[in-house]
């Protein structure tokens, strides 16, 4: 299955890469991303059996477990060792094979082995296409929280085969979809629009043109937000819209509740709050979780993530500034911003609010 790429340019401090989003490009990787010396792969232990064997030209494989629980300090050590058995020197490019735990591990160790090393990510999972493989952040999951520990390190270019989602679970297509609603929401009304009518109700089995429309759409908000902040001193943080909350329910679950879910539940919390706030018409909330559910994704926060634990692992999330937290709320749709303005009685009633009861 094939399909000529998009491209997306994108521009950062040093540089600037191409994002491809197509199908059937992974078997020309190394025409396609320019890639000139030897190629260390990093995949994931569902990825790798899938679609590894499509790349050709590897001179190393590293396999590591899949899994959110996996992207530690623990894990890049692993990649260290393999990667030095297998003679790899800075004349490589490390290319990232798999979801966002995989870019992120990848990442890390393009950023931090032999002082760096060139890197392209090739995301498999929706996820990875539309949010984490474009930016820069790489990073790894500390006992204390998410993301505690990571560089930034610009990818050489990005190749989005959107054919690759036809083996994705279902369930992992809609925690996807759960960063496309969010960027319709900081950006993009017409696409929040397209997804609360259920005019794109979209699924892994789709045809590859509407994923790889739907994937296009949703990387320019990324693209465009990382573009003009891309050390997230400013707008960037509204990306991480819904993840105060999200990020702080995924640690509560043990992580059992995946990103996209958090992030779903996040982002009815985060409207929840607005309108408690005054920010917005209370119907937002509404709406939104009207789009998150028409893909299949959760709205409520289980009842068993007591609203004090939840508020606690907020405090050991980035997006706090001088121990306060930060919230991104929303105006309207298309219309975010920052706040430090919200109380702890009125985050543990949003909270509550958006809990099964
Ligand atoms: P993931 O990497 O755990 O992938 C989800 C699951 O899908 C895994 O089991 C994986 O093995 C499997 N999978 C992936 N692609 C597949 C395919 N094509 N076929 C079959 N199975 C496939 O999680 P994710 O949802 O992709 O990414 C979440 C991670 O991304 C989190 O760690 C989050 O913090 C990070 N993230 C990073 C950024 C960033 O800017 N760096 C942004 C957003 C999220």
């Amino acid at each position: 299955m094939k399909l000529d790429p998009i491209y997306l340019l994108v521009t950062h401090p040093t540089g600037q890469y191409d994002v491809l989003v197509g199908a059937g490009l992974l078997p020309n990787l190394a025409d396609l991303a320019q890639i000139r010396g030897p190629i260390a792969l990093i995949t994931d232990s569902n990825v790798g059996p899938l679609h590894a064997d499509r790349l050709g030209g590897v001179a190393c494989t590293v396999t590591i477990p899949a899994g959110e629980q996996h992207k530690t300090l623990a894990t890049v050590q692993t990649v260290y060792d393999q990667l030095l058995v297998a003679g790899i020197d800075r004349q490589a490019t490390i290319v990232a094979l798999g979801g966002g735990v995989v870019g992120d591990v990848a990442g890390f160790v393009a950023a931090t082995y032999m002082r760096g090393v060139a890197f392209v990510q090739c995301p498999t999972s929706l996820l990875a296409m539309v949010d984490a493989s474009v930016g820069g952040k790489t990073g790894v999951d500390m006992p204390q929280g998410k993301n505690l520990v990571g560089a930034f390190k610009q990818p050489t270019a990005v190749l989005a085969d959107v054919s690759t989602l036809q083996t994705l679970p279902p369930e992992e297509f809609a925690a996807g979809m759960a960063e496309v609603v969010k960027h319709g929401l900081i950006s993009n009304p017409e696409l929040f629009g397209r997804l609360e009518t259920g005019d794109w109700r979209l699924t892994h089995q789709s045809p590859i043109s509407s994923l790889q429309s739907l994937v296009a759409t949703a990387i320019k908000v990324k693209r465009d937000v990382v573009q003009e902040d891309p050390f997230e001193q400013g707008r960037r943080a509204t990306l991480n819209l819904g993840h105060t909350f999200g990020h702080a329910i995924e640690q509560v679950s043990g992580y059992r509740v995946r990103h996209g879910e958090g992030v779903a539940m996040g982002l009815v919390a985060a409207a929840n709050l607005s309108a408690r706030l005054e920010h917005c018409d209370p119907a937002m909330q509404g709406r939104i979780e009207n789009a998150l559910q028409a893909q299949g994704l959760p709205t409520r926060i289980p009842a068993e993530f007591e609203a004090n634990a939840i508020y606690q692992a907020m405090f050991s999330d980035k997006k706090k500034a001088a121990g306060k937290l930060r919230f991104i709320l929303l105006r309207d749709v298309g219309d975010v911003f920052v706040t430090a303005a919200a109380t702890e009685n009125e985050v543990l009633a949003s909270v509550t609010a958006v809990q099964f009861t």
